[in-house]
């Protein structure tokens, strides 16, 4: 399957050149050029079959044409070794738990799979990669975590101090071997700055080979598509049926378009709900049909604080920029801090459920949407351990248990690097490395 770039100035690609490329040299996303839909036989049977097992089908989809179908199981089998199951929360509205994996967050899913896959190309291939992520909080840990000892590849991870959490700041800081922590003293911005610098720069670029990890990688986000797949084969297992909405907490808008796939390819769905925190571009312009990015807001649901998401170039792609078609199968909703608030206590009220600030987001936008007959899932992106303090500022001291898998984490030692916001200091830092 080739790859083309949504600025179409450019010529078509493979998967490999799109997985280490990352993004198309005219400043474009990668699209697959097809999207192969599902039969009728698969859908028959698909609660019989488990999350890795639909999981593989789905990558078949995708990556079958260029990875052998024996490697390819490997690395679906290596990504997916985690429950994600459906939780019914009330009347016909259900919780799709995502944070059962490593770092106990959605992302490592796409995260341990594009390691692997990358690790496939590189083989044979003399020179080392080296995987840049900004990171606000999780996508660095769910990156490092899942890049952690594959050959090949050094992993640098670039984080503003004092603005992630402690167990988001363990999770990267810890590992040690390929993967190296920059604490930048600056802001997110400032560490995206450095890292979109470095892609730009043509003498460090023939010098090193540089790629990213975030959901603009092919590799990354298509694999969320497995999560929607599913979600449906849960329900179908449980004997629930009704036509199905999915609400989506939504930031850089990889796993909702990861989810339009999904539609595009067969399954069921009656429309999604893009659930934004205050960053609410893309809620503007499913109102007004106006794009307009802006500078981010910080919130509680600090994942989601995006001010010109990556993938809405993908989105107006799907659906040829018609705003018609995008809102016959997308509807938006946003919530403030105290929205969000009020609906974490609500619901551990109410409902005995604990939601994250992220998760909240997105069962509010779906409670608020859903209509007689129609059954509900919305997307539990993180642990709410992993949001500790807010959480529990908003249910109560000592209501949030930390799991085991994080508990580790937090015994390891802090190992990382000061870093300035100045470009030069990080380019000699790469070139020395
Ligand atoms: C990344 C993230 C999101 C947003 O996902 P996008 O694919 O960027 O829209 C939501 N919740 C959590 C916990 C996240 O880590």
């Amino acid at each position: 399957m080739k790859y083309y770039s949504t600025n179409k100035s450019v010529e078509m690609v493979s998967l490999m050149e799109a997985v280490t490329k990352g993004l198309a040299a005219d400043n474009g996303l990668f699209m697959p050029e097809r999207i192969d839909a599902f039969d009728r036989h698969f859908f028959e049977h698909i609660h019989q079959m488990s999350f890795q097992e639909i999981s593989f089908e789905v990558a078949r989809k995708f990556f079958g044409e260029d990875i052998p179908e024996d490697i390819l199981k490997e690395i679906v089998d290596d990504a997916i070794n985690f429950d994600c199951p459906v939780v019914r929360v009330n009347d016909s509205v259900y919780s799709l738990e995502l944070f059962h994996g490593p770092t106990l967050a959605f992302k490592d899913v796409g995260g341990r799979f594009m390691a692997r896959l990358l690790a496939y190309f590189l083989k044979g291939f003399k020179r080392e990669v080296n995987v840049l992520v900004a990171t606000s909080g999780d996508t660095g840990s769910a990156v490092a975590n899942g890049f952690f000892q594959v050959p090949g590849i050094k992993v640098y991870v670039l984080y503003p101090k004092g603005l992630v959490s402690d167990i988001q700041e363990k999770q990267f800081t810890t590992l040690g071997h390929n993967i190296t922590a920059l604490e930048v003293d600056g802001t997110f911005d400032d560490c995206q700055r450095l890292v979109k610098s470095a892609f730009l720069d043509q003498e460090l670029n023939e010098a090193l080979v540089l790629t990213s990890a975030n959901s603009i990688n092919v590799a990354r986000f298509l694999p969320q598509a497995f999560y929607y797949f599913n979600a449906y084969a849960r329900l179908r297992e449980q004997g629930i049926s009704g036509d199905l909405v999915f609400s989506v907490p939504s930031g850089n808008f990889g796993n909702l378009t990861a989810g339009l796939f999904a539609k595009f390819m067969g399954l069921p769905v009656k429309r999604f709900i893009a659930a934004n925190n205050s960053n609410d571009i893309v809620y503007n312009y499913l109102q007004t049909g106006k794009y307009e990015p802006r500078a981010s807001i910080a919130t509680i649901a600090n994942a989601m604080d995006v001010g010109a998401p990556s993938n809405f170039a993908r989105i107006l792609e799907l659906y040829n920029h018609s705003l018609s078609s995008i809102s016959m199968d997308i509807v938006g909703y946003r919530y403030s801090d105290d929205e969000i608030r009020e609906t974490m206590k609500q619901v551990f009220v109410e409902e005995n459920y604990m939601l994250d600030p992220h998760g909240a987001v997105g069962y509010r936008a779906l409670k608020a949407d859903l209509k007689d007959g129609e059954v509900g899932v919305f997307f539990e992106t993180a642990h709410p351990a992993k949001f500790t303090e807010t959480v529990e500022s908003v249910i109560g001291k000592g209501t949030v248990k930390l799991p085991a898998k994080l508990a580790e984490f937090m015994k390891g030692e802090k190992l990382s690097i000061a870093m300035s916001t100045d470009y030069d200091d990080f380019k000699q830092f790469l070139l020395n490395q």
